[in-house]
């Protein structure tokens, strides 16, 4: 039993769909994110569900560590291959299966982009609408339970699964869900299954829900005298009913960025990027009317628009914030943080971290989905100055105690992988350990994506 007889029989199976080479390990033991490099022993290139249970099966059979991988944008060291082993890249697994307008459902292989899949939805009138900035896999989406802007209105990973077909630890394949919008069938496997960042099985096959592409969208930005001002707007206006589609806030530091990487003249002040979804004129009253309530806690003029071209330039400026912030100090790697907290103790939540982000010395622009309360500081260390590292871990580390001492969650969408696994403990309690008793039901020899998400054995 070893992890190099395991990688002579998936050799056999897959030819040179297993790669070991020096560039394809070190790409494959890279993050986003400030994890050192953790190369794996192979990188595998299944091309089916069969060759992903056949694979798993040997792996099963040799003791070998086997870890999922999307597109590798996560955050928190997911997909590092801790304990070695093989890395199963779906990359070639990226097939649109079967595309359901009447029931407004669609089935894709789990190497699938979000952008693609928007791309082939796009004469159908539907769309895919989880949008986590990265153009994240849906099979990587789904292991993190990913969200981002549009969460507000659409929802999470959680609420646009519908099914999934995955294989378990011992080769066996199951499916989870049906395409029915809701079973009251016996346990849920599919939310037992999104989320669980590839340590209860490999996903070979999503079924998801799909939405309409709205008749209009506008969409503005206004800026604040401070965050308070800004989130009280937000409470005020989600109160009201005034469906957003999306809401996010930027703070100063990250609007000074956003103007030196784009060139788009932007106060450096606390901003809402908002955006509306319906019919013509409700778009446009709707823009009219959060207008008015934020001009009641001293934002600036909403200058809104309905054309597409203004409304993509807004959200390009969003999506291209983490590099816009990165850019600010030149030669920096990023301790990206994520807290989530009820959207009343937003504000608290905000102004302390930025208190202590600013006695720490280490920048870290604020941004964040504010409908949903959540945010993230973007904290940029000096790779030469292994001081530096330890000060942006130490802030993020009373980010999430203050997430929970605030009634939230140290992670409200990158997921607990390496990163956040320390708090698994204070925010679940005894429920962690029902985690890992789940864990070790389905797979007792910690193979699968081993080192994350439950206490280590
Ligand atoms: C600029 C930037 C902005 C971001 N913004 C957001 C945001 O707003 N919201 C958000 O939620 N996230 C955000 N992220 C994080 C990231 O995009 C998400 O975590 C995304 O869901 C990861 O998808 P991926 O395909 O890259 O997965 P990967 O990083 O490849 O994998 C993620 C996890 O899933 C497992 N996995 C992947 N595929 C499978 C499979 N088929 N079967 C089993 N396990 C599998 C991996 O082992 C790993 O544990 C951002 C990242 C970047 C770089």
């Amino acid at each position: 039993m070893s992890i190099a007889t395991a990688l002579d029989a998936i050799a056999l199976l897959l030819g040179e769909r297993l790669s070991r080479s020096k560039s394809e390990l070190t790409a494959h033991g890279r993050s986003e994110s400030y994890f050192p490099l953790t190369p794996p022993d192979a990188v595998a290139y299944p091309e089916s569900t069969e060759e992903v249970q056949a694979l798993v099966a040997i792996c099963a059979e040799h003791g070998c560590p086997v870890t999922g991988w999307g597109a590798g944008t996560s955050l928190e060291g997911h997909g590092l291959a801790v304990r070695g082993g093989v890395v199963v890249d779906f990359a070639r697994m990226n097939k649109v299966l079967e595309i359901r307008p009447t029931d407004m459902d669609v089935t894709v292989q789990p190497g699938v982009t979000r952008e693609a899949l928007n791309e082939e939805l796009r004469a159908t009138g539907l769309f895919f609408p989880v949008d986590p900035g990265a153009n994240a896999s849906l099979g990587g989406m789904a292991m993190t339970r990913a969200s981002g802007t549009t969460t507000v209105r659409y929802g999470t990973m959680r609420d646009n699964v519908l099914g999934l077909q995955v294989v378990l630890a011992d080769g066996r394949v199951i499916r989870t869900g049906t395409r029915a919008r809701k079973s009251a069938a016996g346990y849920d496997l599919t939310a037992l299954m999104v989320g669980s960042e590839g340590t209860l099985g490999l996903v070979t096959e999503l079924t998801l829900r799909l939405h309409g592409v709205p008749e209009a969208t506008s969409a503005g930005i206004c800026a604040f005298p401070d965050m308070g001002s800004a989130v009280t707007a937000v409470m005020e206006v989600i109160q009201m009913g005034i469906p957003m589609a999306r809401i996010e806030f930027v703070d100063d530091a990250t609007a000074r960025a956003f103007t030196a990487y784009s060139g788009m003249e932007m106060a450096e002040a606390p901003h809402l990027l908002v955006e509306f979804h319906g019919s013509p004129e409700s778009v446009a009253q709707d823009a009219e009317r959060f207008g008015e309530i934020v001009a009641d806690h001293g934002a600036s003029p909403f200058r809104w628009s309905a054309r597409e071209e203004e409304r993509r330039a807004l959200w390009a400026l969003r999506h291209n914030g983490y590099y816009a912030i990165l850019a600010a100090r030149k030669g920096s790697r990023a301790v990206v943080t994520d807290m989530c907290v009820p959207i009343s103790q937003l504000a608290r939540a905000v102004e302390e971290t930025q208190a202590d982000i600013a006695a720490s010395g280490v920048p870290g622009p604020i941004l964040g989905h504010v409908g949903d309360g959540n945010f993230h500081a973007v904290l940029l260390v000096d790779p030469e100055q292994p001081a530096e590292l330890e000060t942006a871990k130490q802030l993020s580390h009373r980010m999430a105690e203050r997430a929970l001492a605030l009634g939230g969650t140290c992670t409200g969408e990158h997921g607990v992988g390496q990163g956040k696994i320390g708090f698994m403990e204070a925010e679940h309690g005894a429920g962690w350990d029902v985690m890992g008793e789940i864990k070790r039901a389905l797979d007792p020899q910690g193979l699968m994506n081993p080192g994350k998400l439950v206490r280590q054995g």
